[in-house]
């Protein structure tokens, strides 16, 4: 194989490049214009539910502003995933809050409701009631989520649902990214569409935002002159990259196809491995994107996750381990966590596989052969 096989890597359209040659025709060379309302209305009506959607330029901003919305202060403690991406947990400190990391459950990989009631308990003991909690829908597959907005009911706390990853995914047929209080997308260039880079802030009611764009652009007070009462952010999105979205969004459900039929590949390609197991549920209240298929090996393999990482990377696919989790991250050395080994054992036995909409027949078939030669080998 010549070129790399990528474990996700951009896949555009026909109608993304018309609509940047739009912006340029028209001038719309800004984080204003006709297409960053095209994309956003097209993400809400993707989302069927009453959403009202800010496109920002990146996930980590919607984050951001999502927890500035919720009034999280410095010292105020916010409890989240620790089995994701680090973006989930950034914007908790660039408020000078105090994220506390709770583990997941097996069967979704997402945060693990017991856990998360203790955490609050413990919280509450401490007389230091969480503020919000970050759940994550990780590489598409929803979490939990009758458990944990029941729990999060129960003791009132606000919900941010990182959904990132997992545009397109469903829980009981309603779709991530409408079941947080705040809920967020990611445009990056890895993930199941792009706009480049960008990312999307969901709010459940038009109050929300318009508070969204008020910090979004400064928080510019209405007036003539420049008049600020509060500190703001630049976050909103680029006309520009807002129609390489919209442009994306149109050919979406096809790219969820896509990943889904990866999954089905690797699925069959690893029927009957009594060293590998594919990531999935059989249960269907969960339906994934499958944004990105992992496995985990066996404890009992004669190799580990990095021998097939170093493998497939020999032969120029890319295999990268699972998120390491965040409460073993030297940044959040000093941070509570709640849990047992559920996600520090998943780390040291996953593989996320490439998992691109654009990967060819030719290239799974390369995949295939590489992977059978390395079991071959062992
Ligand atoms: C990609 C990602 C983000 C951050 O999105 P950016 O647009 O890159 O800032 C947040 N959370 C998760 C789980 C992600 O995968």
């Amino acid at each position: 194989m010549k070129s790399k096989i990528w474990l996700s890597s951009p896949h555009i359209d026909k109608n993304e490049l018309d609509y940047v040659k739009e912006t340029f025709l028209d001038n719309w060379i800004a984080p204003v214009g006709p297409h960053i309302f095209g994309f956003e209305v097209a993400i809400e009506t993707f989302l069927k539910r009453p959403s009202f959607v800010t496109a920002v330029t990146s996930g980590t901003a919607a984050i951001h502003l999502a927890l500035k919305l919720l009034n999280i202060k410095a010292g105020d403690t916010v409890l989240c995933q620790s089995f994701t991406f680090i973006a989930t947990a950034n914007p908790i400190t660039y408020l000078g809050a105090i994220p506390v990391f709770v583990d997941s459950e097996t069967e979704t990989w997402n945060m693990c409701p017991y856990y998360l009631e203790e955490a609050i308990k413990e919280g509450l003991k401490l007389n230091k009631k969480p503020k919000a909690i970050i759940i994550v829908d990780l590489y598409g597959m929803p979490a939990k989520m009758d458990e944990i907005i029941e729990i999060a009911t129960q003791y009132d706390i606000p919900i941010i649902e990182d959904a990132a990853e997992a545009l397109g995914s469903e829980y009981k047929n309603r779709k991530c990214g409408t079941f947080g209080d705040f809920s967020i997308f990611s445009f990056n260039g890895n993930k199941i569409i792009t706009s480049s880079g960008g990312g999307a802030l969901v709010c459940r009611n038009s109050a929300d935002k318009e508070k969204t764009l008020f910090y979004a652009t400064q928080a510019k007070e209405v007036a003539l002159h420049y008049q600020h009462e509060e500190v703001g952010f630049n976050y909103r999105l680029s006309n520009v990259c807002a129609a390489i979205g919209k442009g994306q969004m149109e050919v979406l459900s096809k790219r969820i196809i896509q990943r889904q039929a990866n999954h089905l590949f690797y699925q069959e390609l690893f029927k009957g491995n009594k060293d590998v197991t594919v990531f999935k549920t059989d249960n269907t209240d969960f339906n994934s994107n499958y944004w990105l298929t992992c496995v985990l090996i066996g404890p009992q393999a004669s190799f580990s996750n990095l021998d097939l990482i170093k493998y497939l990377g020999l032969h120029n696919i890319e295999a990268r381990p699972l998120w390491k989790p965040l409460h073993l991250q030297p940044v959040f050395e000093n941070t509570l966590f709640y849990g047992g080994n559920v996600c520090s054992d998943l780390f040291s036995r996953g593989v996320c596989l490439p998992s691109g909409s654009n990967m060819s027949l030719v290239e799974r078939l390369f995949i295939a052969k590489v992977l059978t030669e390395f079991f071959k080998s062992k």
